[in-house]
């Protein structure tokens, strides 16, 4: 694996700016791999799955430092809104959930007294803070479902209500018929009418 500064670098240049998100998100994902035997997981992309449970600074950096992506099925989001993400050695099935400490904000005044602006005090203490009081660590067994995995699409069934395709399982049954998540009522938002599309809406 690379350093942590050139991995920092390279994930605030992704992510837009260096921020106290992105020395955490750095470190948690150096020590998830670590943890799970993945010296490099650029290398190892192929054994590689990482969940993270927010979307905020964090996550962009550990996509940046694995190289895992939604779009390759290996970096899954699960909305918990907890600043946590779990590495999963597909190989050998080892996983560990890494869970930044609430604590440690407080705990960035006793790293960096000498800075006064709490942003930047807290971008030089989450670099020098031992890995112990930055995060909690858990073993934990995820249960990865075969139509999760990463390659091409395993499943595919047609919605009875809207006639969507949903792939990957993630149709609903009820009442013996196929839904979509948003037929099911598990919808992020409120249709209101469907539009023709013009050919020239762009022009
Ligand atoms: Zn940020
Ligand atoms: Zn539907």
């Amino acid at each position: 694996m690379e350093d942590f500064d050139t991995l920092l670098k390279r994930s605030a240049e992704h992510h837009g700016h260096l921020c106290a998100g992105q020395v955490i998100g750095v470190r948690m994902a150096m020590l998830g791999c670590r943890l799970i035997g993945i010296e490099d997981p650029q290398k190892d992309i192929k054994k590689l799955i990482v969940y993270t449970e927010i979307d905020r600074c964090a996550s962009d950096a550990i996509g940046s430092v694995t190289g895992c992506k939604l779009g390759r099925r290996s970096l899954k989001f699960t909305d918990y809104g907890i600043m946590a993400a779990t590495f999963l050695n597909l190989e050998t099935g080892q996983a560990v959930r890494v869970c930044s400490t609430e604590s440690s904000r407080e705990l960035a005044k006793k790293y960096a007294p000498q800075i006064k602006d709490t942003r930047k005090q807290q971008l030089h203490a989450y670099r020098v803070m031992p890995l112990s009081e930055l995060f909690t660590v858990q073993d934990v067994k995820v249960n990865l479902s075969e139509l999760d995995m990463p390659g091409p699409t395993q499943a595919k069934a047609v919605c009875e209500i809207c006639g969507a395709t949903v792939r990957d399982g993630k149709e609903v049954i009820i009442e013996g018929r196929i839904h979509c998540r948003p037929c099911a009522g598990d919808s992020y938002y409120v249709p209101l009418k469907t539009r023709v599309v013009e050919d020239d809406s762009l022009n």
